[in-house]
């Protein structure tokens, strides 16, 4: 039954149904740690200790699974706990390839964490696939996707990365915040895993830190349990209550974030205080063609600008909107404005962000669920040249 239904509906019912003790029809939030065994070694459920497993968990895990199209699912207490754990699939002398232009947390994983460890990672502009030919080798042992990448949004092609990797054997995982399952699947595409940052649109309410992983492969799946449990960097039941409340709203909120991003993106295109507009869905954006293939029905709600005037203006613009507040961190149902240079990509060494294009006057929008009219008119009222 469950593989006929619509994504819009395993959202709301995958991994529930009515509690059996007394039909609650919400998943009961499991506060427990342990679970009584009735004589050694036997459980009165599926249940011993929470770490290992806990059923409001067990809930939301299965209902991840089902929107990526995933056999199984595995959340964690972070994004970046979800990424270190897949990281952990690598040993010393394993080499990894990551997209160049990834969120700041990864990058410092991957370079000052993982790195101490053996295994060394190199840095490819993924949107060629020839570099990524040229880079890749049989000491490959993973190859980290994120796309649209944060902050430039460029696109990166998961199909042909993937059939690459395939060709030398490499685990290719797909960090998949931003686009959302709703909009790109990237295990139909050839990914082997899926990561997500929870704590953005998935969560969708800026309250709840927390990652998650998918895949459809056993073996996968029986390491990345391993670590999880060995780890047990897992989220608290109460952030996994939330979580599954929130899938339940994820495709209509990620519809209006769409609809308020595309409108947004082609005004500020046309307005004389912007010098240039990224996002997905323009036709000037460099990978368009690839996201209408790979992101279907939307490109998500991330606009990137860079602001003429240089520092100044950029910093003017986020101190003067009033809807679109200043902070880091997007995903959810309202604005958010920031500037990476100084925020979000503070710890890119800065070669790496003028290569990046990671300027001064770069700035970066999270676009909310309020209405267009009001965003575009306090966008407006910030970037007028003052008298
Ligand atoms: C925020 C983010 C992360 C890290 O997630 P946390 O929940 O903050 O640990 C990873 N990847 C992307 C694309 C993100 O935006």
């Amino acid at each position: 039954m469950e593989g006929e239904l619509r994504f819009e509906t395993r959202a709301i019912h995958a991994g529930q149904s009515p509690d059996p003790a007394t039909g609650a029809i919400a998943t009961p939030i499991y506060q427990t740690s342990t679970f009584v065994q009735p004589t050694p070694g036997q459980f009165i459920g599926e249940y011993d200790y929470s770490r290992a497993a806990n059923p409001t968990r067990t809930a939301l895990e299965a209902n991840l699974a089902s929107l990526e199209g995933a056999r199984f699912g595995l959340c964690y207490s972070s994004g970046v706990a979800a990424t270190g754990a897949v990281l952990h699939l690598c040993s010393a002398g394993d080499e990894v390839l990551l997209c160049d232009d990834v969120y700041g947390g990864t990058n410092r994983l991957f370079h000052r964490v993982f790195a101490q460890l053996g295994v060394k990672t190199t840095l490819v502009d993924m949107t060629d696939l020839d570099a990524v030919r040229a880079a890749i080798s049989s000491k490959t042992k993973l190859v980290w996707i994120e796309t649209p990448t944060n902050p430039t949004l460029k696109v990166i092609d998961i199909a042909g990365v993937s059939a690459i990797a395939r060709e030398h054997g490499a685990t290719v995982t797909v960090d998949n915040t931003f686009a959302t399952p709703y909009l790109q699947r990237p295990l139909e595409l050839g990914a082997d895993i899926v990561c997500h940052s929870m704590t953005k649109y998935i969560g969708g309410h800026s309250d709840a830190i927390g990652g998650c992983l998918m895949t459809s492969d056993e073996e996968l799946m029986r390491k990345l349990k391993f670590v999880q449990l060995s780890e047990g960097a897992v989220p608290g039941i109460q952030e996994c209550f939330l979580f599954l409340r929130s899938t339940k709203t994820l495709a209509i909120r990620v519809e209006r974030h769409c609809a308020n991003a595309s409108q947004i993106a082609k005004w500020l295109e046309g307005h004389k205080a912007i010098e240039r507009v990224l996002y997905p869905g323009l036709a000037s954006h460099p990978q368009h063609e690839v996201a209408a293939r790979q992101m279907r029905g939307g490109f998500g709600g991330m606009i990137t600008v860079y602001v003429k005037g240089g520092l100044d203006a950029a910093k003017r613009l986020v101190e003067r909107t009033r809807l679109f507040q200043l902070a880091e961190s997007l995903g959810g149902v309202e604005s958010l404005i920031e500037h990476p240079a100084i925020m979000t990509h503070a710890s890119v060494p800065p070669e790496q962000r003028a290569k990046l294009g990671i300027a001064d006057h770069l700035v970066r929008l999270s676009v909310g669920i309020e209405h267009v009219d009001d965003l575009t008119r306090d966008l407006d009222q910030a970037l007028a040249s003052r008298g």
